[in-house]
Order: structure tokens, then C-alpha cells, then sequence
């Protein structure tokens, strides 16, 4: 009970009860959405969503607005961390400018950083506003490409930031392919960044945008899990961060068992952060590895959920 309420009141960085540190993050993806995040008790921003500077308009957002857009956050977050995620256009957020019409399945089509490819000078633009505001500002601004399949895309991302003067480059991790081979990702960048939503859908072949098919999207996936383990454990080796920034990182209890599966970072809305901070609060690493084993050894969502809940204690 002491420990429940002394957790109940931390603040501060994310630490479990005997001190590993996990680093609470928030997630941005509107302007409107700054203050608050800017306000919370976080150490920067996990994923700031950049997609909002280019929806709903025909033609790509230019240089001078993006660095305007950028510095806002950037200063808002003067001695904090921000991992700005590049343009992540095409499936559920296509772009007239970017995005073709008639690829039949959006969501297995050109997106993420496969737009890059197709339209290089979005990329570059992005990039060099986002230096470009970095400089001016106090934060300490980290970059990375959504919807990484293999190496060789991260890779070439990496260059392309550092050439632009942007020193720490990250690939995020949405598909199988890249939790499967995140040793060569770690090798090639400075850090990765777990997508749960995605690496879902991708998982389970499963529409995230279709409610009826939440039961296997569920982020208590034993399947799911074991992909963020391989990834984890791929960052570890090579001495590399790995967040997750997907909706997995809101859940309190979930965050024990991501904290056990090696995950270094959570990254959610600000609002789900005490409640975080204060699960982590109550639970050493060790006890977080038992009770990421006993996830991942479940059969389904909901029994991993259960065991995990039940062996917890009902304290979160
Ligand atoms: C994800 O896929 O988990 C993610 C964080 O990116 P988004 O939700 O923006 O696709
Ligand atoms: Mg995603």
C-alpha cells in the first residue's frame, strides 16, 4: 500500500520501483493538441505526427511554413527531446499530391516513407525545415521514417537526414519484416521506434480502421508481443533505444510488460502518462520480465490480459 501511494504521487521520469528508467513520452499530431502536451510531466515527445501540416490541401505545405510549424513545438519543448516522424502519407491518410488513386489496397500500397521514393523532394523539404527550425530552437530533435520494411530504406534515410545536418535518425518499426530483422535496422540507424498499430494490422492482416476486427488488433496480442521482444532485444544488442509510440503504450498494466520485454521508451497521449508512470512505479524489472513471460505465453488477447492483471495483483 505505501508503494501504490508513493507511485500514485511520482512525477518526474519514468522509472520502475527499483530504478530501471523508462522514459515517458508524449504524442503530438496537432497544433492545437501543444499546449497540453507541452504542459505535461514528460521528457518530450515520442511522436510528433506531422501528417496535419499536409491533409486536407492540394499541393504540399513549402519550407517557410513547415519551419514555422516545427519551431512552435520545438521551443514549447526547449530542453526536451522531440522525434519528429517524417511524412506518413497514403492508406488511411491520403494526399492528392502524393498519393495515387488507384492502388487497390491503400493500406499494403505506396505509403510512409515508400512516398519518399516517389517523390524524393517532399522528404528533403521535410527534412531541411526541420533542421532548419531545430537550430534555432533549445530541443533536442531526434528523426524518424514510418512504415520501414528492410534495411536498406533505413539505410538510405539515415543518410539523407544526417546529410541535412539532423545527427540522430531512427526507423520505426509498423511491419513484421522490420521486428524480424531489427538487428540490421539498429545497425544502420540510432534508434527504433515500435508502431503498434500498425505492426498489428500487419500482423494479423487486420484492417485497424475496421472495428470488427478489434479482437485481433488488440495490443495484448501474444503474437504482437513477441515482435516487440525480438525488436527490443535487437535494440539492446546493439546498444540502440526502442520505443513504442502505438496505443499499446497508454495501458498501464501493458506498459509493465512492454518495460519487461525491454522496451526503453513509452510514447502516449499526456493524459495517459500518470497513470503510466505510477504502474511502473509499483513493479521492478524483474517483476515487469515475469510478468512479460506469462503474456507471452498465452494463447490469446484476453488470456494474456488476464494472467497479467491476476499475477499483478489487481493493482493496476
Ligand atoms: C502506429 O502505427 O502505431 C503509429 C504510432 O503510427 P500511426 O498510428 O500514426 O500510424
Ligand atoms: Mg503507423
Amino acid at each position: 500500500e505505501r508503494r501504490r501511494r508513493a507511485a500514485a504521487a511520482s512525477s518526474g521520469p519514468g522509472r520502475t520501483a527499483d530504478g530501471h528508467p523508462v522514459r515517458l513520452m508524449v504524442n503530438l499530431g496537432a497544433p492545437h493538441e501543444l499546449a497540453a502536451a507541452a504542459k505535461a510531466d514528460s521528457e518530450g515527445v515520442g511522436l510528433f505526427r506531422t501528417e496535419f501540416l499536409y491533409l486536407d490541401r492540394a499541393s504540399a505545405p513549402g519550407a517557410e511554413e513547415q519551419r514555422e510549424a516545427y519551431r512552435q513545438v520545438f521551443e514549447a519543448f526547449a530542453g526536451r527531446r522531440v522525434v519528429v516522424r517524417t511524412l506518413d502519407a497514403g492508406a488511411d491518410k491520403p494526399l492528392p499530391f502524393a498519393t495515387a488513386a488507384d492502388e487497390p489496397n491503400p493500406a499494403l500500397g505506396v505509403r510512409g516513407l515508400r512516398t519518399a521514393v516517389r517523390h524524393p523532394g517532399l522528404l528533403d523539404t521535410q527534412l531541411a525545415a526541420v533542421a532548419e527550425a531545430a537550430r534555432s530552437t533549445g530541443a533536442d530533435v531526434w528523426v524518424m521514417a514510418p512504415m520501414v520494411s528492410v534495411p536498406a530504406e533505413a539505410r538510405a534515410f539515415a543518410e539523407r537526414a544526417r546529410a541535412h545536418g539532423l545527427p540522430t535518425v531512427g526507423a520505426m518499426v509498423e511491419v513484421p519484416a522490420a521486428a524480424l530483422r531489427a538487428g540490421q535496422l539498429a545497425e544502420v540507424c540510432d534508434f527504433l521506434s515500435i508502431g503498434t498499430n500498425d505492426l498489428a494490422q500487419y500482423a494479423f492482416a487486420a484492417d485497424r480502421m475496421l472495428g470488427s476486427l478489434a479482437e485481433l488488433l488488440d495490443p495484448w496480442q501474444p503474437a504482437l508481443l513477441e515482435l516487440v521482444r525480438q525488436t527490443a532485444e535487437a535494440g539492446a544488442a546493439h546498444g540502440r533505444p526502442v520505443g513504442v509510440c502505438g496505443e499499446a503504450a497508454a495501458d498501464p498494466l501493458l506498459a509493465q510488460v512492454l518495460t519487461g520485454l525491454g522496451v526503453t521508451s513509452l510514447s502516449a497521449a499526456p493524459g495517459c502518462l500518470p497513470a503510466v508512470r505510477a504502474a511502473l512505479a509499483t513493479r521492478t524489472l524483474e517483476e515487469c520480465r515475469t510478468l512479460a513471460g506469462l503474456a507471452l505465453a498465452a494463447p490469446d488477447a484476453v488470456a494474456a490480459r488476464t494472467a497479467v492483471a491476476e499475477a499483478a495483483g489487481g493493482t493496476v
